[in-house]
């Protein structure tokens, strides 16, 4: 056999060591405000559904009546097998959402990046990226082959500054930021970015993955919260959080979006989301486009949380949004939190590095608009017995 993979075992008992190991739990429920994990019932504040959509019955009948019509697959890329009605529909109605003039829709947020960022720009090229970017931002950048420069976190001083240190060094430029970010729930002042980048003509590029269905009116993401529609050239979404469903979608500004159609990678060479996923996601936006009732409880939901752990002593960190980090620093010690956590019924996971900078760790609690005020109270008091039993409050 050899010894070739022996590193692996390595690599893996240090990860266990050092309490950054994975342990996946498997769920036999729908997502919800509660979930069944491994037969227990526990208070799910794990994931990203932020609204209840994932399990909300408009959506299960969309998928379902779809399905009669269209069947499962798509049967190829598109490009090939040409498209269906469906995802060209959901495509008019995204952007319409989104209040912009088009967009084209990929197979997750993840690949939206991969094939947007490369189709912008290349080896000649630069982009200036947020230090915090998500990891789908940085891959699509780095397999651009433009030279990549970092600027200081959600700080318009520090993109100024690298900008002018390389300016006239490159064809085309590209500036890149998540809309909220994922682990601290901040957002950048899309504004002034907006500004920069318009006087040094500059192409500006935000991921709204948190921040569609969450933030702007009735959730129509951070370009509307900053009423920036057409001054930013390209947003990148997902379906997979607020939507509740599975996709990606880059809108924007309609000669990028024509050009993502001839030259996005992961458009030309992988397979559309599936018809269930579409109509369902369609189905999402109907949700969205009656009311601001999830949006609005999702908010009220957030405000209540986070002022009573901080009242409880926890250090909620820079949360501007409804993801709230509950800020513990050792990654033994968030791992140990989010275990007793569990033993309570409630289910919120611990994060530490890569996924956060070392000694940062954290218990990310994702609050969402399915939890009635009684969750809320059950976390708390949850919260308040693991957080006094080791000793992070008083
Ligand atoms: C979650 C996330 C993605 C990936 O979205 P998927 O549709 O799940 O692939 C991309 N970008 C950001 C900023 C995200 O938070």
């Amino acid at each position: 056999m050899g010894n070739k993979l022996n590193w692996i075992d390595e690599e893996l008992v240090s990860l266990k060591d050092s309490g950054l190991y994975n342990k996946i739990r498997t769920l036999s429920s729908p997502q919800g405000a509660w979930l069944v994990v491994d037969g227990k019932r526990v208070l799910n504040f794990c994931s990203n559904n932020y609204l209840g959509l994932a399990n909300h019955p408009h959506l299960v009948k969309a998928a379902q009546d779809a399905m009669q019509t269209y069947g499962v697959g798509p049967g190829a890329v598109r490009t090939i097998a040409g498209t269906m009605g469906l995802h060209l529909e959901l495509e008019k109605r995204i952007a319409d959402f989104k209040r912009v003039k088009e967009a084209i829709t990929f197979q997750s947020g993840f690949t939206a990046n991969l094939g947007v960022i490369p189709a912008l720009v290349g080896k000649e090229d630069i982009i200036f990226s947020d230090e915090l970017n998500h990891a789908s931002i940085i891959d699509g950048c780095r397999l651009s082959g433009a030279r990549i420069v970092r600027y200081d976190h959600a700080n318009p001083k520090s993109l100024e500054t690298v900008i002018n240190e390389n300016k006239s060094a490159y064809r085309r430029g590209l500036v890149v930021t998540d809309g909220v970010f994922s682990m601290d729930g901040d957002y950048p002042p899309l504004d002034k970015l907006a500004e920069i980048t318009e006087t040094h003509d500059l192409i500006l590029m935000v991921d709204d993955a948190h921040g569609e269905g969450v933030l702007g009116e009735g959730g129509r993401g951070i370009v509307d919260h900053f009423k920036l529609h057409h001054r930013v050239d390209v947003e990148v979404g997902t379906f997979s959080k607020a939507f509740g469903v599975m996709g990606g979608v880059v809108a924007g500004n309609p000669r990028i979006i024509e050009w993502v159609r001839q030259r996005g990678r992961p458009f030309l060479f992988s397979s559309a989301v599936t018809v269930p996923d579409v109509a369902a996601t369609i189905a999402a936006i109907d949700v969205l486009e009656e009311s601001t009732e999830l949006v609005d409880r999702l908010w009220q939901n957030a405000e209540i949380f986070k002022q009573e752990m901080r009242l409880l002593g926890f250090d909620t960190g820079k949360s501007m949004t409804p993801i709230t980090p509950v800020m513990l620093g050792d990654a033994k010690l968030a791992k140990e939190f989010s275990h007793r956590l569990y033993e309570e019924d409630v289910f919120a996971m611990a994060l530490g590095f890569p996924t956060v900078p070392k000694g940062m760790a954290r218990i990310r609690v994702m609050i969402s608009a399915a939890h009635t005020e009684d969750d809320l109270e059950k976390a708390l008091n949850a919260f308040t017995k693991v957080g006094k039993e080791l000793n992070v409050i008083k």
